[in-house]
């Protein structure tokens, strides 16, 4: 399974190339180079993908759980005997390691897909008596045409999070990858056409998020969004969609506290803290990069966190030994270097990184920075803010749980936080108190997909996961039957 270098749109289960005929540059940002070229779709592509997945549904979402289950499985199977070449493709695509992209990225794809293909043999729903008089009973029906867009971060992974339980549900679903990152995507379309998914089920157009994307969003015949991305995109999403009434889940930015106390576990605290801060170069929606650390271990957490930090590897995706990869994209860069002089203006220190790397080699042109950590930042400035989603953290300390507490809270996100510390009343305390729709506790990205995900505040609206996620893609209908 090999990626082309003129990608296609998968409409009506074929490879299709788009209306225009134009394509968009796709860059190698490790190299910085153009490598292959995207079809630059547009509301005509998106028409055909509409039409496809209506003549799609009636087959689709009456021919019984266990064909859908069966054929998602092989799609799943087809990801897995591939991994090789999906993780090289999104590895090469993103500029993430692509040990990260072979361990992560695509083993969680597959499993998307069979955790979801299972889940819709044992969904139920409820029913209500009304003792000799009538029974209730809630019928769970799949909503018609489906749109699922999604993010450059970790682009199959979250895709598939998407289209799974969409399709596992019955739906059939026209599709858009970021245009930054669309080659898994194009090689998931040549695995559904492998694996035997019925033309139309799904349909994969791919082009800009303002044109592609905005023509899925106002599409009349396309029943709900699920959305994961930005949360200006996500407004402008709602905007479009809530007038019309389609049903919408809206997964969105982040700038999530991790919360440090004195009497954590230090070593397992630091290694994570780590991995929280810069994995996939702190392009993780789940990422932390506001650090909160109780005084009496601020420095100790802060010259050991330093020294580590400064230990990273950031160099060619391709190599097993790099920590750290390219950024997504020049322009993603410019923004994340930006975000670390306004840091320099609002008054902060930056302890290390946060400069350029020459790579050198085929690198040379590559997108690569050196992780960076800032301390003396106040809750209030941009810096804190303002989510710059790349290896920057702030750090501060702190002297109560009631001020950590309203430093977390102290942001217009809520997507997650982290709480270290090993006594449990605190732990549940915080918890509560935390406005996040996800705490890990002495831990991090430590994902169980059955539980509900999601954020509140400007980090979202719904919850994807599990049920909820099946639950999204479904319509509750009553019905009520008197005897
Ligand atoms: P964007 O919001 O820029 O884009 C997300 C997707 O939406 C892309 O496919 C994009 O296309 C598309 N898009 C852009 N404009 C529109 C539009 N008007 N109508 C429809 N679709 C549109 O996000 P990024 O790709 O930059 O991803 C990073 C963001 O995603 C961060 O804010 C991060 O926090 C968030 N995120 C949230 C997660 C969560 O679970 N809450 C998980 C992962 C990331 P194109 O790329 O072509 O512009």
């Amino acid at each position: 399974m090999k990626p082309d270098k003129y990608l296609k749109n998968y409409i009506a289960g074929a490879l299709v190339p788009p209306e225009s005929g134009e394509y968009i540059d796709n860059i190698n940002p490790a190299i910085g180079q153009v490598y292959s070229y995207i079809p630059d779709s547009d509301e005509r592509d998106v028409q055909r993908a509409v039409e496809a997945a209506e003549k799609a549904f009636p087959e689709w979402s009456s021919c019984g759980v266990r064909k859908r289950f069966r054929i998602l499985m092989r799609v799943a199977d087809i990801i897995e005997q591939n991994l090789e070449e999906f993780a090289k493709a999104e590895s090469v695509d993103s500029g993430k390691p692509v040990s990260m992209a072979s361990t992560v990225d695509i083993p969680r794809a597959h499993e998307n897909l069979r955790f979801f293909a299972t889940a819709i043999l044992h969904f139920a729903a409820e029913s209500h008596h009304m003792e000799g008089q009538a029974i209730n009973y809630t019928l769970r029906q799949p909503l018609g045409v489906v749109g699922c867009i999604s993010p450059w971060n970790l682009p199959l992974y979250l895709f598939t999070w998407k289209i799974a339980p969409a399709l596992a549900s019955g739906n059939c679903v026209v599709s858009k990858p970021s245009e930054l990152t669309p080659m898994t995507a194009y090689l998931l379309s040549k695995a559904c056409m492998e694996g035997g998914l019925p033309p139309g089920v799904l349909n994969i157009v791919h082009g800009l998020g303002p044109k592609t994307g905005q023509a899925i969003v106002e599409h009349p015949r396309v029943k709900a969004i699920s959305f994961t991305g930005g949360t200006a995109t996500g407004r402008k999403i709602a905007e479009t969609a809530a007038p019309v009434f389609k049903k919408l889940s809206l997964e969105l930015g982040g700038k999530n506290p991790n919360i440090i106390f004195a009497d954590c576990d230090f070593n397992q605290m630091m290694v994570d803290t780590l991995r929280s801060s810069f994995s996939n170069n702190g392009q993780i929606c789940l990422c932390g990069s506001r650090i909160y650390v109780e005084r009496p271990i601020y420095e100790r957490f802060r010259d050991e966190f330093v020294k580590r930090t400064q230990f990273l590897k950031v160099g060619d995706p391709a190599l097993p030994v790099s920590d750290l990869g390219a950024l997504v994209s020049k322009a993603h860069m410019e923004k994340v270097q930006s975000y670390l002089k306004l840091a320099e203006v609002e008054g902060g220190k930056i302890l290390c990184g946060g400069t350029p790397v020459e790579v050198g080699g085929e690198c040379e042109g590559g997108y690569f920075l050196r992780p960076a950590i800032i301390e003396g930042l106040p809750i209030s400035c941009r810096t804190n803010q303002e989510e710059i989603f790349g290896p920057v953290v702030t750090i501060q300390p702190f002297d109560t749980e009631e001020e950590a507490i309203a430093l977390a809270n102290g942001v217009q996100y809520g997507l997650a936080s982290t709480v270290w510390t090993n006594n449990l009343q605190r732990a549940q305390r915080v918890a509560e108190r935390l406005q996040a729709g996800i705490v890990w506790i002495n831990c991090w990205m430590l994902r169980d997909l059955r539980t509900p995900f999601g954020g509140v505040k400007h980090s979202g609206v719904g919850r994807e996961g599990g049920w909820e996620a099946l639950r999204f893609f479904t319509e509750a209908k009553n019905v009520c039957m008197k005897y």
